[in-house]
């Protein structure tokens, strides 16, 4: 099945981007994944298409507007189960998984907002205040998927295909992990929201089942970047774009250590050596090496994952581990 990413941005035209070369790029064009953009600025009601406005309470810059991007995000959900759908009747019907993309780019109609959408939970007035609050704030990043949120039967656990999660790009996210990423590789797809400017009303993600998502403890100008980050690391590992499965087992890959350091020809470079045991041969006295120098990197270099790996010591070292399999 196609993996089906949609990203949600003011600037559409920054996608594929850099994925639409190498690696990614091959996969994009053999039809593994699909990169689909929606533009929450089609969703603007007013004359100057204003997708954003001031803080409330006074301070710098702007702020994407709740109600705005929500439409954006209904629009997305809609049209992503609508993608699932058709991709899984096609699956079944027996189509190559490359035909699949051609038909994905319909939108959803409000019917298909159902399959795996919110209902229209909350009015779609920025002021109003709901009566009945629909579900109460998800904490910051906090995983769950719009089935889940919905009590469907749609969650991991079970045996129904898992959902595509919507995730919003922000530094007041969970950090992103090698873990998350395989469980998003895993399924269908993903929307990603791209923030800009100040960021988002913070009454979107009280509304809707979204995951918040941060890429590491900086700044950036926009979500595109992270945005870009994330489907890069989703895609390497989507079923025969590197050669190999990231399904099954791998699952549980949760807490890597370090990679070992790396060495190529020549073998002697301003007179350094390559270690000797990496030209030994002896692939057990090699192995036994990485291991060895892939803790002891991790312990100096990131305590905190050491700290992990030492509570759940059946982990390889993060690049050994993937590597091995690639050569399967
Ligand atoms: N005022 C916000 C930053 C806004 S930066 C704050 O201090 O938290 C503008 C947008 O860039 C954000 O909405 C988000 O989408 C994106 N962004 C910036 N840094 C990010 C990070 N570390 N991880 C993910 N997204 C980020």
């Amino acid at each position: 099945m196609t993996f089906t990413a949609q990203i949600l941005t003011l600037y559409p035209e920054m996608f594929p981007g850099p994925l639409g070369t190498s690696l990614a790029g091959r996969a994009l064009a053999e039809g593994k994944w699909a990169c689909d953009t929606i533009n929450p600025r089609d969703f603007t009601t007013d004359k100057h298409r204003s997708v954003d406005d001031t803080p409330a309470g006074g301070g710098a810059g702007m702020v994407l507007r709740a109600d705005i991007m929500a439409a954006a995000v209904d629009h997305a959900v809609a049209r992503m189960a609508e993608k699932v759908r058709s991709s899984r009747a096609q699956s079944r019907d027996g189509l190559a998984a490359s035909d699949v993309s051609t038909s994905l780019d319909t939108n959803g109609d409000g019917s298909l907002a159902t399959v795996s959408g919110e209902p229209d939970a909350v009015s779609g007035e920025p002021n109003s205040v709901s009566p009945e609050p629909v579900e109460p704030k998800a904490t910051a990043g906090e995983r769950r998927l719009p089935s889940e949120k919905r009590g469907s039967t749609g969650s991991p656990l079970t045996d129904t295909p898992p959902t595509a999660p919507i995730l919003a790009m922000t530094p007041r996210g969970k950090p992103l992990t090698q873990a998350r990423v395989r469980e998003i590789a895993s399924g269908p797809g993903v929307t990603i929201i791209c923030g800009r400017f100040e960021g988002f009303d913070e009454r979107l993600f009280e509304a809707r089942a979204i995951e918040e998502v941060s890429i590491g403890d900086y700044i950036l100008s926009g979500g595109e970047m992270g945005a870009l980050v994330l489907l890069d690391a989703c895609i390497r590992l989507l079923p025969g774009v590197m050669g190999a499965s990231s399904s099954g087992d791998d699952e549980s890959f949760e807490n890597v250590i370090l990679e070992y350091p790396q060495y190529t020809r020549p073998q002697i470079w301003e007179g350094r050596i390559i270690p000797e045991v990496l030209r030994s041969g002896d692939h057990a006295k090699i192995a036994a090496w990485r291991k060895q120098k892939a803790e002891e990197d991790t312990r100096l270099r990131r305590p905190d994952l050491w700290e992990r790996h030492r509570d759940n010591p059946d982990q390889s070292p993060s690049g050994a581990q993937e590597k091995d399999k690639d050569k399967e």
